[in-house]
């Protein structure tokens, strides 16, 4: 087994290469909290032994065998996070800090009976995929809810950042992953997006918006769209936001 020290660095690396940037050893350090020096020695172990080449103006790249350990701790993380939720009904802003300790100590074979036990779950309760043992992951359509039209419906099927104030927000305003969404209104100048989420109406901001993901339903045919609560601007914002 190796350290959660060294575990930590190559979820790191892997993190910072995955959000497409270089994984400097500033950067590392920022996301770890630590020292530039301690970056530098431990790219050098990393190296060494085989999990990660430094590469000038690229910073740590991981090799074959490092992004295997980075989606079994991966994997090991999300497993955890759901059996948590599961069986300890902890919600979905209580589960990371633990299952940061936690993926450092359980055995590969409890790990294993969790995933059966979950009945071979392929998303963790924060919707991000679960790698399979060899490391896929179950690829899923979904769209950015700030780039959804007026109008549009779908289903929040993820969140990104794992911040505890911004999911008990999100539990505030009703929205929780599976919750059934309808875009009312599109406020112009980037103003907040007016949502439908079961019998509720709620108004959310962009940045918000932008960190959950939405699984768009196909536009029945014949179905017209809602008209827009607020009239001024909408067209623009609809033009200006229409969907990549
Ligand atoms: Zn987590």
């Amino acid at each position: 087994m190796l350290s959660a020290s060294i575990e930590d660095y190559i979820k790191a690396i892997y993190a910072l290469q995955t959000d497409r940037e270089t994984a400097s050893t500033k950067r590392i350090a920022e996301r770890l909290g630590v020292k530039m020096a301690s970056v530098t020695g431990m790219i050098k172990h990393l190296a060494a032994e085989g999990y990660a080449k430094h590469k000038p103006y690229r910073g740590a790249v991981l090799t074959e065998r490092g992004k295997r350990v980075a989606l079994g701790m991966i994997r090991r993380h999300r497993l955890i996070e759901l059996f948590l939720a599961s069986t300890l009904g902890l919600s979905w802003d209580e589960l990371h800090a633990d299952a940061e300790l936690l993926e450092h100590a359980v055995s590969d074979r409890l790990i294993e009976r969790m995933f059966e036990y979950l009945g071979r779950p392929q998303f963790d309760p924060h919707g991000s995929p679960i790698p399979s043992r060899d490391g896929s992951m179950t690829p899923r359509h979904s769209s950015r809810l700030d780039e959804l039209a007026l109008g549009d419906t779908g289903k929040v099927v993820a969140v990104s950042g794992r911040d505890p104030e911004f999911l008990r927000y999100l539990t505030d305003l009703n929205l929780r992953i599976g919750s059934k969404i309808l875009v009312r209104d599109r406020a112009p100048f980037n103003g907040p997006i007016t949502l439908r989420v079961g019998s509720r109406t709620i108004a959310i901001g962009h940045e918000a918006a932008a960190r959950i993901r939405v699984s768009v339903d196909a536009p029945t045919k014949g179905a017209r769209k809602p008209k827009p609560e607020v009239k001024r601007g909408s067209r623009t914002s609809r033009r200006a936001h229409k969907r990549r």
